[in-house]
Parts: structure tokens; C-alpha cells; sequence
């Protein structure tokens, strides 16, 4: 098929580029040239694994382009997907305007019969806006479609390609029958596609996300809890993950959620809920209690050092909202890192793969001369007083312990993500805390 992807971030790129992988003729948008130039030279303007490999090949073989004219690209598709952001409005809503944006455009495109796919995270009943949207720019035939995404940062390719489901949201045959027919490929193991209405379809990606995220500030309430009576959290984890009726996923506590996804995502639902005068009582206690949960490390920290960090250094392993990308969209890292600057503190950071992005992030926090990127996880350490521990990077779990308390001025640790075993870190006379753990 000839298909159009509007988009090119973390989610349009992936779709662009694994569509071209089954053998689909794809073509990229993005509004952004410079974004449009690197991929045309077969280079990834973020880091996820495998994906470079996919967009090089495919361009390659000429499968796969890139352009910044929508109109282009949209003549002549058979399926146009809409990938672009959908960021928290300043109400808490899903910010709509670039979905629509795109959807004048596309209907002004259009040339024939298409289906045009919601691939962006949109609330219940964006599908009619959308329709609207297009109906408003053409006479042309057209589906408006529903399809969520429900890929992971870090680890896209290999979700996208063997995805636990597929859904269509479809209110018309056709158009459900060529979605099906498009995503078969990816679906030979036995993921059903499952097709259903438009606003069904829309609910699933919201539910999914605010599913997840609960079960993270669940678990961070427990370990809140277990400190209280010195139990320990990762004994209560492994014991309730054992019920097949709970399971391990989504129960690790730490300092938060983060990303692009699940705090505007839960926001998102809590809106477009109370619009329709339903309270979602349940995750706005998701959320107060992940807000909380962030300045869980740095309530440790005043506790250890006191209230003031002047004079001290601390080190900082991790800035990416979790392992294996570089994004730190709501990373716990960014409250994290400001309220030491904050408290006086300079801060040595090291991330594998985030500290170009962090250093735009940071660029207008108070004190931000004080906080300088590490060459290493252990070149971090140097004359530091203390280590926190933020993201769970692989890289990480097993380090020299040794050659750590020669480079720290105090062998102090404050790990957010329960990396390491409090009995032999502390064997090696660390101070250690952890979450949730005695
Ligand atoms: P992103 O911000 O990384 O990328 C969006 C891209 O769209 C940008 O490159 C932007 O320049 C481009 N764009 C915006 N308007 C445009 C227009 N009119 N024409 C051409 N290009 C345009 O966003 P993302 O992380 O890829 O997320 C996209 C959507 O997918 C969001 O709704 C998000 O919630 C959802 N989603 C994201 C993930 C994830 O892990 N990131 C997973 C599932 C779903």
C-alpha cells in the first residue's frame, strides 16, 4: 500500500519505518527541515534501539522517504496516519490543535478515497473533530480511523513489529478491512487485531496507560508503607507478582513515572472524564501521589545532610525518564536535579544517553552552572558526597563497589530504583537508603 505518515517523532518514525519494513511504499512529514534532512541522510534525530537499522535500509531501498510537504505525501496514499503530539493543554486536556492541523491538511490533500489513521493518543470522540475536520476541506470519500499506539520507548521497533494487539477503532467496513489487511503482517504469532468503534478504540489507549500508572503509585504507597514497619517493599513485590491474578509488570517502586505518555495521559482522562461531569477519583490520586513520590529522594537527602547543600557535591547517575532512551519529557530527574541546585548543591550527572537533552531541559533552572555532565558513570563520583541513583540504566547495576568509594568523598548512596542489595552494599560500608526497603 501507499501510505503517508504525518509526524516523525518517537511514534510516526517507528510506524514510517516498520510499514516500510513489510514492504509498504512509506513516505515521512514532519514540519521540522532539519529533522527532514537528517533522515533523508539515513540518520535518527533521537535513540531507540534498532531503529536506525530499519530507516537506513528501507531508504535505502527506497521504501521509505521523507519530506516536509504533507500534500506530497498524502496525494495518491491509500492510508495516511496522523502521528503528531498531543501535548497537555493548560487545562489538562489533550492539546488537540496539531491533530487538526494536520487533518485540514490531509483533507486538502486528498486526491481519492483514503483512510486516515489517529495514530496520535486522543481522547473519546476525537474521531468526529477529525472527520470534521476533513469534511470541512474536501469532497472526496474518506475513513477516519482510530488506531492507538501502544509501543515503549527503548524498546519500539520490537513492539511495533510483535505487538501484544492491534486496535482498530473503525466505524465503517472498509476501512476496518484495510487496516486488517495492513497490519496482518505483524500479527502471524497470533496478536489479534481487534476492531471496534472509533471511540472504544480511543478509550483502550487511555486506559491502558492509566492502568500502568496506577499500579506504579500503587506500588510506591506500599513501599511508603513498609518503611514504616521496616518491611521490606521487594519482598511484598515478589510475593504479590506471584499471583497469576497480579503479576510482575508495572510494580517497581521508585521515584515516580515519567515520560511523554502516562503523566499527560492521566491528566488527559481525569479532563475529558470531568468534562462529561465524571470524577475519576482514582487517578487523581495517581497523580498526587507520583508528584509526591518524585521528591521522595531529596526528602532522604535533607534528612542526611540537612536542609542546606552548600559546599557539597552530589553525583547523579541517570537523567532519561527510564533506561534505554534519551528522552526526559517529566523525567523525576528534573525535580530531582533542581531541588539540589535549589538547596546549593553542585551536581555531577552522567547518562548514558540523555545529557545532550538534558542540557536543554536544564537550561533556565536556578543555579544550572552548577550542575556539569559527566565522560562517565564513575567520573561522576569525583569529590562527590553523596550518589543518587535515578534512572535504572543496565549499566549501573554492577559496578566496581570498590573503585566507587575510592572516587566518592562519603560512600553515600541514595538509590531511587532499588538497584543494588542493601545487605552487600552495606557489607561494603556504604550508607545506603532505597525505597521502601529497610
Ligand atoms: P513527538 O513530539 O516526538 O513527535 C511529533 C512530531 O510531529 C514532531 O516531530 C513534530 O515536528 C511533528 N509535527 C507536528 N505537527 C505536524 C504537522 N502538522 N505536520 C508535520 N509534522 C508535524 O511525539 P511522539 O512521542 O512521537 O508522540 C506522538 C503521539 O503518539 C502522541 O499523541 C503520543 O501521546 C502518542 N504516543 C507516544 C508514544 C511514545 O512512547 N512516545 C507511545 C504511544 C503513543
Amino acid at each position: 500500500m501507499k501510505i503517508a505518515v504525518i509526524g516523525t517523532g518517537y511514534v510516526g518514525l517507528v510506524v514510517g519505518a516498520c510499514f516500510a519494513e513489510t514492504g509498504n511504499d512509506v513516505i515521512c512529514v514532519d514540519r521540522i527541515a532539519s529533522k527532514v534532512a537528517m533522515l533523508k541522510k539515513g540518520k535518527i534525530p533521537i535513540f531507540e534501539p534498532g531503529l536506525e537499522e530499519v530507516v537506513k535500509r528501507n531508504h535505502a531501498e527506497k521504501r521509505l522517504n521523507f519530506t516536509t510537504k504533507l500534500p506530497e505525501a498524502v496525494r495518491g496514499a491509500d492510508v495516511v496516519f496522523i502521528a503528531v503530539g498531543t501535548p497537555t493543554g493548560e487545562d489538562g486536556s489533550a492539546d488537540l490543535q496539531h491533530v487538526i492541523a494536520a487533518a485540514k491538511e490531509i483533507g486538502r490533500s486528498i486526491t481519492g478515497y483514503t483512510v486516515i489513521v489517529d495514530k496520535s493518543t486522543v481522547p473519546a470522540g476525537t474521531s468526529e473533530l477529525v472527520h470534521a475536520a476533513v469534511a470541512s476541506q474536501t469532497t472526496h470519500p474518506f475513513s477516519v480511523v482510530s488506531n492507538p499506539e501502544f509501543l515503549k520507548q527503548g524498546a519500539a521497533v520490537e513492539d511495533f513489529l510483535k505487538p501484544d494487539r492491534v486496535v482498530i477503532g473503525a466505524n465503517d467496513k472498509r476501512a476496518g478491512d484495510i487496516m486488517t489487511e495492513l497490519y496482518r503482517p505483524f500479527t502471524r504469532t497470533g496478536a489479534p487485531i481487534m476492531v471496534m468503534d472509533c471511540a472504544s478504540a480511543e478509550v483502550c489507549k487511555y486506559a491502558a496507560n492509566a492502568m500502568l500508572a496506577t499500579r506504579i503509585s500503587f506500588m510506591n504507597e506500599i513501599a511508603n508503607v513498609c518503611e514504616r514497619f521496616d518491611a521490606d517493599a521487594d519482598m511484598v513485590r515478589k510475593a504479590i507478582a506471584s499471583d497469576r491474578r497480579i503479576g510482575a509488570a508495572f510494580l517497581f517502586p521508585g521515584v515516580g513515572y515519567g515520560g511523554s505518555c502516562f503523566p499527560k495521559d492521566v491528566k488527559a482522562i481525569i479532563k475529558f472524564s470531568s468534562d462529561k461531569k465524571y470524577d475519576f477519583k482514582i487517578l487523581k490520586a495517581v497523580e498526587a501521589v507520583n508528584e509526591r513520590q518524585k521528591l521522595r529522594l531529596l526528602e532522604r537527602v535533607d534528612k542526611h545532610f540537612g536542609k542546606s547543600l552548600k559546599g557539597k557535591t552530589i553525583a547523579v547517575w541517570g537523567l532519561a525518564f527510564k533506561p534505554r532512551t534519551d528522552d526526559m519529557r517529566e523525567a523525576p530527574a528534573v525535580p530531582i536535579i533542581s531541588g539540589l541546585l535549589a538547596r546549593g548543591a553542585k551536581v555531577r550527572a552522567f547518562d548514558p544517553e540523555a545529557m545532550k537533552v538534558a542540557q536543554r531541559e536544564f537550561k533556565d533552572v536556578k543555579n544550572v552552572k552548577n550542575l556539569t555532565y559527566a565522560k562517565s558513570a564513575y567520573d561522576a563520583l569525583k569529590d562527590g558526597d553523596a550518589l543518587l541513583v535515578v534512572t535504572e540504566w543496565n549499566e549501573f547495576r554492577e559496578p566496581d563497589f570498590a573503585k566507587m568509594k575510592t572516587l566518592l568523598k562519603q560512600p553515600v548512596i541514595f538509590d531511587g530504583r532499588n538497584i543494588f542489595d542493601p545487605k552487600q552494599i552495606r557489607g561494603l560500608g556504604f550508607t545506603y537508603t532505597s525505597i521502601g526497603r529497610p
